[in-house]
């Protein structure tokens, strides 16, 4: 039986006995009251058969209307028409109203009807005077309308809770009410994110359910503050019914629902997602500033020092990187570390025909190539990964408009996963930045060494044998070791040009000077001072041991072609101005002294 039909019962008992306890009357039958009071009654078994058929609150309702309907109509028997029972009909107009049942309510005016009017059609006109009619309509005009406006006013009610509830249950947000610090309502999506049920968080009260056991005390304390701050907003973690944890944002606001009760509106939000997304944020943002540091770290180094800055900008990018080495190809087609760091005292070197090597890998593809078992994988040069200490390697290839520049190795002394997302993104874009600090230091490079070699001879020229000069004096000084010049000046070359014309003179200037640089150490240094004469640094050899070589430099020339020479040797401390000076003047005495010849100053 329906909760709400079970309720009806009590008053219906009541009744019952009520009339029990009145009957039989002073008065004697009156059988206008007794046939209302049977039809009545035969209403309240046509509710019982309803009830039975299944109808249920509606069966049950009904027979306890028209039972108390009958009843009234009994003791109207037993009391009298005007014995003050006749408010009691309103109690069976209320309860149909109250269930905003309108057929129902129907039924018990009609009910109300038979209770004043079937006595009146049945029994002696002398019970009933006019006044007994008027009477009779005046109850049913009021009980139909008392029925009708209770009837309105419960659905009013109905609908602003329906209202109410839908809005609660629309929520996305959880939303719970406390009254003096217990839950009092609580909406779907609270359940949801809390996966505690409605009957789990009605009536709990602090420490409420989903606090984590480790934080109860922090968190009442921060209770304490929101009641005292008559609300707020915050950050706090909860616990979910199976235990798992997560971040939530819960606002209270104070609210005055009539009574003596501090009532707060709280809303309970699962900001997992947001937090995730927040963290997304920051991590984007210091990629990003990472990758201005790499631009502008590599960008703007000095073209000199760009393949170990890329080295070292990718160690620092890396995390838990230990080594980084940048491969190029040699001429030979092999591999060779133009920048390690840490530095190695070194270069590596892969030969060309160890085309499995991650490095000539990702050349060939174009694509980088993650190795995380470096020390069994064909990829890698076993004796650099022990060397390295280096348990997973990548290869990141580097690559410009122009094509296949170099690879990156990039190597982790812990094994480890797959890169992720970020660290490919970061990788990918010094790898962008590498090709075009190598090619602009490339460029630089290529641009000095012009401007420092002597277009005719492809000698060091003047400018480049200064600063060599210098660089040489400097160090022969360290080591404590002589070091001679000498200024070597063809004999009438002027004539020569005269004879054989002055293409064959530069054909001779270009021999001269292959023959010559050929003959000599790599320590040695052999520049075009200007025109048909040359300088000769000697590194470690003294005045004499300079005239020796110089003389076999001699032979060299072809028939005819001879040449004059002065030597200078430094002391140690003779400053290069100096140096080439004397050298100068030994060069004018040889030339004096009939030329083809070489004199040490
Ligand atoms: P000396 O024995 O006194 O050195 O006589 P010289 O004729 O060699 O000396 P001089 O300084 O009078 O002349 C140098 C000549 O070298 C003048 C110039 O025509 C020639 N010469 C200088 N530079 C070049 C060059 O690049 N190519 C050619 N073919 N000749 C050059
Ligand atoms: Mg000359
Ligand atoms: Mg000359």
């Amino acid at each position: 039986m329906p909760r709400s039909a079970r309720s009806l019962l009590p008053p219906f008992l009541f009744c019952m006995v009520i009339v029990l306890v009145l009957l039989p009357g002073e008065t004697g039958v009156r059988w206008g009251e007794v046939a209302a009071a049977l039809v009545l009654l035969t209403g309240a078994g046509l509710g019982l058969a309803l009830e039975s058929r299944g109808a249920g609150h509606r069966g049950t309702a009904l027979t306890s209307m028209f039972a108390l309907l009958g009843a009234i109509a009994l003791m109207r028997n037993g009391v009298g028409a005007n014995a003050g029972f006749g408010p009691l009909i309103f109690l069976p107009v209320l309860w149909a109203a109250l269930d905003r049942r309108r057929t129902e309510l129907l039924l018990v005016l009609a009910g109300v009807a038979c209770v004043y009017f079937l006595p009146m059609l049945l029994g002696p006109a002398s019970h009933y005077p006019a006044s007994g009619w008027r009477g009779g309509t005046l109850m049913l005009v009021i009980s139909a309308a008392v029925g009708f406006a209770v009837i309105a006013l419960v659905e009013h009610v109905r609908a602003e809770g329906e209202r109410s509830a839908a809005i609660l249950a629309a929520m996305s947000e959880g939303f719970a009410l406390t009254r003096d610090g217990v839950i009092v309502q609580v909406n779907p999506a609270l359940c949801a994110i809390t996966g505690f049920t409605e009957a789990d968080l009605l009536g709990a009260g602090a420490p409420f359910p989903f606090w984590p056991a480790e934080s109860r005390e922090v968190n009442s304390a921060l209770l304490r503050e929101v009641v005292a701050d008559g609300g707020g907003a915050f950050d706090i973690e909860l616990v979910r019914a199976d235990g798992t944890r997560f971040p939530a944002m819960i606002t209270a606001v104070a609210t005055d629902l009539g009574d003596e009760s501090r009532c707060f509106l709280n809303t309970v939000r699962d900001v997992t997602e947001l937090r995730a997304h927040e963290h997304r944020q920051r991590q984007h943002a210091e990629q990003l500033a990472t990758i201005t540091d790499v631009i502008r770290e590599i960008g703007h180094c000095d073209p000199l020092e760009a393949r170990p800055t890329i080295c070292r900008t990718a160690l620092a990018l890396c995390e838990g990187a230990h080594a980084v080495s940048l491969w190029e190809l040699g001429p030979d087609g092999a591999l060779t570390t133009t920048a390690t760091r840490p530095e190695t005292t070194a270069p590596y070197r892969v030969s060309a025909v160890a085309v499995d090597h991650g490095a000539h890998v990702v050349m060939a593809t174009g694509r980088p190539l993650f190795v995380p078992e470096a020390r069994t994988s064909p990829h890698c040069d076993r004796r650099i990964i022990e060397l390295l200490g280096a348990a997973s390697v990548l290869f990141h290839p580097i690559v410009d408009a122009q094509g296949m520049r170099g690879a990156l190795a990039i190597s982790w002394p812990e094994a480890r996963g797959e890169l992720n997302e970020g660290e490919i993104l970061l990788i990918g874009v010094l790898a962008g930045e590498a090709a075009l600090a190598m090619q602009r230091a490339d460029l630089l490079g290529r641009l000095d060494e012009l401007t420092r070699t002597d277009e005719l001879t492809g000698l060091p020229n003047r400018r480049a044998w200064d600063e060599l000069l210098v660089h040489e004096l400097a160090v022969a000084e360290r080591h404590d070791k002589p070091v001679s010049v000498a200024m070597l000046d063809l004999d009438f070359f002027k004539r020569y040009n005269d004879e054989h014309g002055h293409l064959a003179g530069d054909r001779l200037l270009r021999a001269a000077a292959a023959a010559w640089q050929g003959t000599l150490r790599a320590t040695d240094v052999l520049a075009r001072w200007g025109g048909e004469e040359f300088a000769l640094l000697l590194p470690g050899c003294d005045g004499p041991g300079a005239a020796v070589l110089i003389d076999r430099l001699r032979g060299m020339l072809p028939d005819g072609v001879t040449f004059s020479a002065g030597v200078a040797t430094s002391d140690g401390t003779t400053p290069p101005r100096t140096l080439i000076d004397t050298a100068d003047q030994a060069l004018y005495q040889a030339k004096a002294g009939g030329r083809d010849r070489v004199v040490v100053g």
